[in-house]
């Protein structure tokens, strides 16, 4: 998948936010070039495609998935409740 191509694709509906954090897609020339990625996520029946943002990217570098996601989900919670 191109990343490029879909960033802008995903811009256009302006309904792109971080799968993790929420954090809304910028312009599609500012997503690229700070560095957004899109995912392709197998479900059950259907792909899915995500976004992740840097800031998520350089956490989960940094922390491995599993810590990573449990940071998430603690963040969440705290959010929440
Ligand atoms: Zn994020």
């Amino acid at each position: 998948m191109d990343v490029r191509e879909a960033l802008k694709a995903i811009c256009t509906t302006h309904e792109g936010f971080c799968w993790y954090c929420d954090t809304q897609l910028p312009e599609a020339e500012e997503a690229i070039s700070t560095g957004w990625d899109v995912k392709r996520l197998e479900g059950e029946r259907v792909a899915s495609i995500i976004l992740v943002c840097p800031n998520c990217q350089a956490q989960r570098a940094q922390l491995g998935e599993e810590e990573f996601l449990r940071h998430l989900s603690l963040r969440v919670c705290n959010a929440t409740c």
